[in-house]
């Protein structure tokens, strides 16, 4: 059914698989090989896009699959001791599938929760706030068979959080307003706006958004294609969650604009798989767009402006929020990032042109519409214009979502989300920047501290090497394998940190991971790889007892002991000569 329903389309691969799993559960193998003959695609390739994606399974994970938010924010709220605890009551590993078959519990990637955890997926559905109390109903709810349907609704509430309006938070938004100033600038005086604004991407690049959109328009090829890149999986971020979920009429007008200034007639939005509790809410704004004429054929009665858009879900996969990645994604492959040259502006979705552009930063466009280039431009700095918003959480008394003018300094938001005895900041989120207190008065902007939308707060209590150590694991899981670097280097860096953390370090091993630093950042084939030691070597240099602390020793020191390791060869041989031995503990 679910081929059928998309129309047998190859390049829809990822989502009848997400449709064929929802239906049964899991991905047997006889659904993987009939999928693969209607599509007419090897079954190596389905199994292959099964294989990549963490919330594809192609064994059974029960009636419940409980998945535990692992970002460090998560963990210092509790996580940890409310998985054992649910386990415990369930009678199940972490993991594992309990032996009657009807639920497995595990832990996942940041679910883009972080200022109401800890979180949980159940079934691919976000529980908040959980504490034991709800550990224990869920617990029951679980061993008594009840539809999710007829769980607790306060459960799966989602609050938006949001602390701090600025000009995209605070406004009213009329859907077709921005539509109809743009239209009537005509599509060239439109995209000039875009330029006068100085708007860069709000994904973390900070591409500047008017090259991009004329670079698209400009390429040869009339079927050109808007995506908006909603798949939010750094750590710590959720303000693409909140705009998805206050501001979706902006963010779909936002397309549309794009649409405008580039000429394409399609859109693709694609939801990261942890969001799909959003789903219906998008596609019911969606219609309305439809309905009052702001999507479909002929927009607002203007001849030759067709454009549409439709939502692709995401499976779990961090790297698939790189650009080139999405797009393989978008296509039904695994996300595996591209070799650019070329760029998705002449060569993206199917080979098409193709804008790739952040939630925020299409939300941002109706601004610049309704209020004109040079009134946008003047908020912010003169290299980042306009406002940011901010996904602030951890130690702090009010998470959220803060709008801020680019340029505020990182001691204003810190005492505005009250944080107290602040000592380290995480901007930007795993591969973002680590900011020591000293660092304070730095301020968020590209040209100075950059970021997407991360702000993880972390009180004198936390240790930044555990912070750190939470980052690299995380890589090292999210690591897509394409290229040797990264998927060899992030299992090293990961392997480093536990060795430190299990107290068997050694100061060579801190200049092994500077090492590594340098082969991931030269040697790695997208952004992943190449920022996955940055929260180490931050920590590092700015935090550098945290790591001393941990050395038993300033020279090499092994991580297992070699000479017990050889006893059972050595019993089995029958072989044991005395001068063999290696006992390290005197060579320090
Ligand atoms: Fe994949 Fe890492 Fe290589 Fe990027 S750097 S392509 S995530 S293995």
């Amino acid at each position: 059914q679910a081929v059928e329903r998309h129309r047998r389309e190859p390049s829809q691969l990822l989502q009848i698989l997400v449709e064929t799993q929802d239906g049964i559960g899991y991905l047997p193998a006889e659904a993987l090989t009939r999928i693969a003959d209607l599509l007419e695609l090897p079954r190596a390739r389905v199994e292959g896009v099964a294989g990549f994606y963490s919330f594809l399974y192609t064994e059974p994970v029960g009636h419940y699959r409980i998945l535990f938010s692992d970002n460090i924010i998560d963990r210092m709220l509790g996580s940890r001791g409310l998985m054992e605890s649910l386990c415990r009551r369930l009678e199940v590993s972490p993991g594992q599938v309990s032996s009657g078959g009807e639920v497995s519990v595990d832990a996942t990637s940041c679910t883009g929760m972080g200022d109401q955890g800890p979180a949980v997926l159940v079934n691919g559905v976000a529980v908040t706030r959980l504490d034991e109390a709800r550990v224990e109903r869920i617990a029951s709810l679980v061993r008594a068979g009840t539809p999710l349907a007829e769980w607790p609704a306060e459960y799966f509430c989602v609050d938006d959080n949001i602390r701090r309006r600025g000009a995209l938070l605070g406004d009213d938004f009329v859907p077709g307003a921005a539509l109809q100033v743009a239209m009537a600038r005509g599509r060239q005086g439109w995209l000039e706006e875009i330029r006068i604004s100085g708007l860069r991407g709000r994904g973390g690049a900070g591409f500047t958004t008017a090259v991009k959109w004329m670079a698209c328009r400009d390429a040869p090829g009339a079927d050109k294609v808007v995506v908006c890149n909603a798949d939010e999986g750094e750590p710590g971020t959720f303000k693409d969650r909140v705009l998805l979920a206050s501001q979706a009429e902006r963010v779909f007008e936002g397309m549309t604009l794009a649409a405008w200034a580039t000429g394409a007639r399609q859109g693709l939005l694609y939801l990261r798989g942890e969001y799909r509790y959003l789903l219906k809410h998008l596609r019911a704004v969606l219609a309305l767009r439809r309905a009052a004429g702001l999507l479909g054929a002929r927009i607002l009665g203007e001849a030759g402006f067709d454009f549409d858009i439709d939502i692709h879900l995401g499976a779990g996969a961090y790297v698939c929020g790189e650009e080139t990645a999405l797009l393989e994604s978008l296509e039904g492959k695994r996300g595996t990032p591209r070799i650019r040259p070329p760029f998705p502006v002449t060569h993206g979705y199917l080979g098409r042109p193709t804008v790739v552009n952040n939630v925020e930063t299409l939300a941002k466009t109706t601004l610049i519409a309704l209020q004109g280039g040079t009134a946008f431009a003047a908020t912010g700095t003169p290299q980042s214009t306009g406002t940011k918003l901010l996904s602030i959480s951890g130690d702090c008394a009010y998470p959220g979502v803060y709008e801020y003018p680019f340029g505020v300094t990182i001691e204003h938001v810190l005492e505005d989300c009250g944080a107290h005895d602040p000592q380290v900041v995480q901007v930007g989120g795993a591969s973002g920047v680590t900011i020591a207190g000293h660092e304070f008065h730095r301020r968020i902007a590209f040209e100075d501290v950059p970021t997407a939308g991360a702000f993880m707060v972390f009180d004198g209590r936390r240790d930044p090497f555990e912070m750190a150590r939470n980052f690299v694991h995380f890589f090292a899981h999210e690591s897509c394998g394409f290229c040797t670097p990264c998927r060899v280097g992030t299992a090293l860096l990961k392997g480093y940190m536990d060795k430190l953390a299990s107290g068997k370090g050694a100061k060579m091993d801190l200049a092994d991971i500077e090492w590594l630093d340098r082969l991931l950042k030269n040697a790695s084939h997208c952004g992943l790889g190449s920022s996955a030691p940055n929260p180490v070597i931050d920590t590092l240099v700015k935090f550098r007892p945290a790591y001393e602390r941990r050395l038993v020793s300033l020279d090499f020191k092994p991580a297992f002991d070699l000479d017990a390791a050889l006893e059972t060869a050595r019993r089995m041989t029958g072989r044991d000569d005395p001068g063999a031995h290696l006992d390290w503990r005197e060579e320090v």
